[in-house]
């Protein structure tokens, strides 16, 4: 069975380089459904918890959330950050709050004080697939991401291992055999 989660983003691109008004700076509302899948867990009969999901998704992806994403070599980003720079809001501000942990994976790099992520290939909606299963697939057994940005979409699916132990309690996963959220002990 799966448990299905959905999260949405804000955020501005462009495909450098791609001969058609997307090589022009823009904006979209992106939806993201992550699908995690296992048996269901007798104890809270779900699979996992959806607002689990969600939360374990948004610590790293709220860094692509009123973001700036640019692939490595547009030359769009040594002048954006040259003008964050001038404006003193390269390396953070005050009202610069919601930031995810910084990561750095193959595919994408954050940097959240400046809200922006730098990636190796078009950030596409397929491109975006292979970065969200990268940077989530040893935390969730997901079996399907779907992303929608616009009228753009893709789905991948995946084959799924179900080695994550589960609180019998409230659902979530277990750190080295103890949930971190109810102290349940296995
Ligand atoms: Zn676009
Ligand atoms: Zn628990």
């Amino acid at each position: 069975m799966r448990s299905i989660a959905r999260l949405e983003l804000q955020y501005a691109h462009r495909f450098y380089g791609f001969k058609g008004e997307a090589q022009y700076l823009h904006g979209h509302s992106g939806g993201l459904t992550i699908e995690v899948e296992d048996s269901v867990n007798m104890g809270v009969n779900m699979v996992f918890p959806c607002n689990e999901i969600q939360k374990t998704a948004w610590d790293v992806l709220k860094n692509f959330d009123h973001a700036l994403i640019l692939r490595e070599d547009d030359p769009l980003l040594p002048a954006i950050l040259e003008v964050y720079e001038k404006q003193g809001i390269k390396d953070g501000a005050p009202t610069n709050t919601m930031k995810g942990a910084a990561f750095k994976t193959e595919l994408a790099t954050a940097y959240p004080d400046c809200r922006l992520v730098v990636t190796k290939e078009t950030m596409t909606v397929e491109g975006m697939i292979k970065i969200v299963y990268d940077l989530l697939k040893d935390k969730l057994n997901i079996a399907k991401i779907t992303f929608t940005s616009g009228v753009n979409a893709a789905s991948e699916t995946y084959e799924t291992h179900n080695d994550i132990d589960r609180c019998p309690l409230c659902g979530i996963a277990l750190r080295n055999g103890v949930c971190p959220k109810c102290g349940y002990k296995k």
